[in-house]
């Protein structure tokens, strides 16, 4: 289906820059959903199976209204609680029209998500039109999150605590990989963390474990891909790691 917009509106209006797009049943939130990927993150993390989306350039345009008239003829599509999800990327870079996106779609009454690194301090604007936050927390130490991704992550914390004051229905996602946060004492350091922000009862943890499937995106970038094998994390360990968090009262999800 085309969205087409009258040609006078397409200069007044703010638009919103997509690398990729498709349906996933839960994955990216509840049931059956919409997936937008926007273009351009913030941070450079090595294990990231999107390369493409990374810079801020490429992609594709649309507006705001065609996002939103795409989702509203989707909707049949919404089974089993879904609806949209927006990531990246980051969705946070294109923080108004996205704020703008969520709004209209929280009030025609499509289920919302968004997936965020969160370390945007301004994330918290999102809040009131989302159904779903969906945040990855990659590190409990400051400077071990920078000196691998870029940058540090005092903000995400902060909007971890923020969205749970809020009573925003939130999902921390810890990517585990090896060699970087997958040990048992990184467990016990996230469930300490955790707990002093008031995780347990008021959202759900759940652990992804590294994979490969960026790695073909990188050479045809003619990027280099510096993960190996250390970074593979086995079943057993992940299980430990998941009993370490639910001792420390941490709902934790395999979704
Ligand atoms: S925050 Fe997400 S999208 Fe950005 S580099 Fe890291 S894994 Fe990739």
């Amino acid at each position: 289906m085309v969205y087409c917009l009258k040609k006078e509106e397409w200069g007044a209006r703010e638009l919103i820059r997509v690398f990729q797009k498709g349906f996933n049943y839960s994955q990216d939130g509840p049931g059956n959903r919409l997936v937008w990927h926007l273009q351009g993150c913030n941070l450079r993390c090595p294990w990231c199976s999107n390369p493409e989306g990374l810079e801020l350039s490429g992609g594709r345009e649309y507006t705001v209204e065609e996002l939103a008239a795409e989702a509203r003829d989707s909707s049949l599509m919404f089974f089993d609680g879904g609806g949209v999800t927006l990531t990246g990327g980051e969705v946070t870079l294109q923080l108004s029209r996205v704020k703008e996106l969520l709004t209209r779609l929280h009030e025609d009454g499509i289920n919302t998500c968004v997936e965020t690194n969160g370390i945007s301090p301004a994330l918290p604007e999102l809040f009131p039109a989302l159904d779903l936050l969906i945040m990855d927390v990659k590190h409990y130490d400051r400077e071990k999150h920078r000196a691998v991704t870029g940058s540090g992550n005092e903000a995400t914390w902060k909007n971890a605590s923020a969205a749970l004051e809020a009573g925003q229905p939130l999902l921390l996602r810890i990517p585990l990989i090896g060699g970087f946060n997958a040990s048992l004492e990184d467990a016990a350091r996230f469930a300490d963390l955790f707990r002093q922000i008031g995780v347990p009862g008021r959202a759900r943890v759940e652990l992804l474990r590294y994979h490969e499937y960026g790695r073909d995106k990188y050479k045809k970038l003619g990027l280099a891909y510096t993960m190996d094998e250390t970074a593979k994390v086995p079943l057993s360990v992940l299980e430990r790691y998941e009993e370490i968090l639910r001792a420390s009262g941490i709902e934790v999800v395999r979704t």
